[in-house]
């Protein structure tokens, strides 16, 4: 398989589009851990990735915390002994005007959203760099790119993860270490089954092809990200959204 005795790392890897992403990368042959706050459903998703035929370990982690992710980061190269994936998917949302956005809504996703990127990066990349080979995927949003009224923490925190991105990209580049983004669109998950039905419609009406995505659909593109055939792609952003945003 195209990833055996490969090691990956997925932040928010215990549900959603994070869960995916470990599910085909082990498909894929990869070993994987997986990072998340939410111990036993992090627990079982590792076991659930066992269950394919790889390693994998759920590492209880709020990556919003550098002393948190250092602390993993040693666990998992003592455990695994290399890395060659780090896919920065964990995010959230608070989302409200900025009327009545608190310092503390604010705070919380900047917080994950974008130090947490940073924090993953920087305890992790020196493996990355050292091997001269690697590859980093960092789930930014379409968000990040257009805004929406009540999400102006979220869409500047993704919007952030973007410019770290292309700028670690260029920075990695020389130790061909690959740095792209996904920017997915309308995904169903837990993230979106909250919303109300007239701003799911609402949002059905700004997609060109009439649907909502699946996790399925965004770890795709992750996928292509990490695989040979994009060897040759960095510090790019990858709109998967069904046409939702064309620029
Ligand atoms: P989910 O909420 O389903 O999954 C995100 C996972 O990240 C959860 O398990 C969550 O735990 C975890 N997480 C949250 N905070 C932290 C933290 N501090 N440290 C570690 N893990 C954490 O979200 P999605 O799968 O929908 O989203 C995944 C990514 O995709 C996010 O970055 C999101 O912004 C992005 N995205 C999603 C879209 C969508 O339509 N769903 C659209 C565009 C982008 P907990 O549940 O406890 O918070």
């Amino acid at each position: 398989m195209e990833h055996t005795g490969k090691v990956g790392f997925v932040t928010g890897g215990s549900r959603g589009i994070g869960k995916e992403i470990a599910v085909q990368l082990a498909k894929h042959g990869a070993d994987v851990a997986i990072a998340d706050v939410l111990d036993s459903e992090t627990q079982a998703t590792a076991a659930e990735l066992r269950d394919i035929g790889v390693k994998s370990t759920g590492y209880t982690c709020d990556v919003s915390s550098f002393d948190d992710v250092e602390n993993v980061g040693k666990q998992v190269i003592e455990e695994y002994g290399r890395l060659d994936f780090l896919i920065n998917n964990a995010g959230i949302v608070r989302d409200k005007l900025l009327l009545r956005m608190t310092p503390d809504d604010w705070d919380q996703v900047l917080s994950v959203n974008l130090t947490g990127v940073y924090n993953v990066v920087k305890v992790f990349s020196p493996y990355l760099l050292k091997q001269k080979q690697g590859k980093i995927v960092n789930i930014s949003s379409v968000i990040g790119l257009i805004g929406n009224p009540g999400q102006a923490n979220y869409a500047a925190s993704k919007a952030g993860v973007i410019g770290l991105t292309r700028s670690l990209a260029k920075e990695f580049a020389p130790r061909g270490v690959t740095v792209n983004a996904v920017a997915p669109g309308f995904i169903e998950t837990a993230m979106t089954e909250s919303l109300k039905d007239d701003v799911r419609e609402q949002m059905m009406n700004l997609i060109p092809l009439k649907k909502l995505g699946t996790v399925g659909d965004v770890a795709n593109v992750v996928m292509f990200l990490l695989s040979d055939k994009a060897d040759y792609v960095t510090g790019q952003v990858i709109n998967c959204d069904g046409g939702m945003v064309m620029a």
